[in-house]
């Protein structure tokens, strides 16, 4: 097991819908340090599995930093893990999770915000919502699509919300069983006298395409748009991390295309800036930089998620895979940790 998951007890469990429950977990005293997490992070789950030991999955959290720990896993046709959560946990079970990552969440709490949602995707925008309404000072507008009245998350949540704050907080509900699926018109209408706000998008993959779409027509900047994609992850990050001999063992020859010599890497986390001069550019770096003790972030391990993103300042990396930053977040810079090979002698990066 790597060193930094932990088993949390789960003290309750809210059955938000009939598709859909809250998990809460008792986050012992000890663990506050390592789980401090930001508003539109997630939790990587070890969900147990007869056939493959485990199953890892991704779950936002609903909850604002300072709450109780909470994530809201809604049932996926068909799907293990989801209805493993929804059939299985009780309180005073254990989950063995990793901390909190990810980058969806606001960079000034006191933006404006224009949040979408779909479905399941209305975590994490609660907890960016939840988050802004306590600490920040703007305007916040949500759009959150369901199939019908009763798939709504947090019905009561978001109506007591807006009544407590109704010069700050307005609630579209579209339901689609009334009004069929938002089209981009419809979804650009909405967000047109909102372009200075910050956007988040999280929701079904056709919900995203449609808002993410109407973004774009009307060229709402890059920079204040970002969306989280729901996924499975198909790897296991709860792996045994390979000690500092192993995992250099482990290069044979560096990828066509990569550094063919020992590269400079000076990276930046929480303040602290690290220098190496040996990183084999046939190792990823989030490979290198936990063989060299630097906790940096990750969770999938594969590519799919965004937990060990960083940017790069200086220099340039290839990643063997990347199925989540798209061409603007690689414009700006972004790279994925977990699969970036050196291709230049030097790299400069930070994950701030
Ligand atoms: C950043 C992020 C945040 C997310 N946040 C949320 C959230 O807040 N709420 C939410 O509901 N979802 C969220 N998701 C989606 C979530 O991670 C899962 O993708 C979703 O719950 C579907 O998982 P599932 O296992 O139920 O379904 P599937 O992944 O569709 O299940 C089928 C898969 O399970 C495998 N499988 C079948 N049987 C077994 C078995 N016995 N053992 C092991 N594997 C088996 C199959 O081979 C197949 O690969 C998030 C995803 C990401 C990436």
């Amino acid at each position: 097991m790597a060193t930094d998951s932990f088993l949390l007890p789960v003290s309750d469990v809210v059955e938000e819908t009939a598709e859909a429950h809250s998990i809460v977990f008792d986050l012992p005293d000890d663990l506050k340090d390592a789980f401090q997490p930001k508003p539109g992070q997630f939790l990587t789950v070890a969900v147990p599995s007869d056939r493959d030991g485990l199953a890892a999955r991704c779950y936002s959290l609903s909850s604002a930093p300072g709450d109780p720990l909470t994530v809201t896993v809604k049932r996926t046709a068909d799907g293990y893990a989801s209805n493993w959560i929804c059939d299985n946990l009780r309180p005073g079970d254990t989950l063995r999770v990793l901390p909190p990552s990810g980058i969806f969440t606001p960079a000034d709490i006191d933006a404006d915000l224009l949040l979408f949602a779909g479905g399941s995707g209305v975590t994490p925008i609660i907890s960016i919502a939840r988050t802004a309404l306590r600490e920040g000072k703007g305007r916040i507008v949500v759009f959150y699509a369901n199939r019908d009245e009763r798939s709504v998350i947090f019905a009561e949540e978001w109506a007591r919300l807006a009544a407590e704050h109704p010069d700050r907080l307005q609630v579209v509900h579209w339901l689609e069983s009334v009004q069929g699926l938002p089209t981009p018109e419809q979804l650009k209408a909405f967000a047109a006298d909102r372009l200075t706000y910050d956007a988040f998008v999280c929701g079904p993959a056709p919900f995203m395409k449609a808002t993410v779409a109407a973004l774009k027509e009307l060229e709402f900047p890059r920079a204040r748009r970002h969306q989280e994609k729901f996924a499975s992850l198909g790897g296991n990050p709860f792996g045994e991390i390979a000690p500092v001999e192993e995992a250099e063992a482990e290069v044979v020859e560096a990828p066509e295309g990569v550094a063919r010599q020992p590269v400079e890497l000076e990276i930046e986390l929480d303040g602290t800036t690290s220098t190496f001069d040996d990183w084999d550019p046939g190792t990823p770096m989030l490979e290198f930089l936990e063989a060299k003790g630097v906790k940096a972030p990750y969770s999938c391990r594969e590519g799919e998620c965004s937990a060990c993103a960083f940017r790069l300042l200086e220099g340039e990396v290839k990643m063997v895979r990347n199925d989540v930053l798209e061409q603007e977040d690689l414009d700006d810079g972004i790279r994925l940790g977990c699969q970036s090979l050196p291709t230049t002698d030097t790299v400069r990066g930070t994950y701030s």
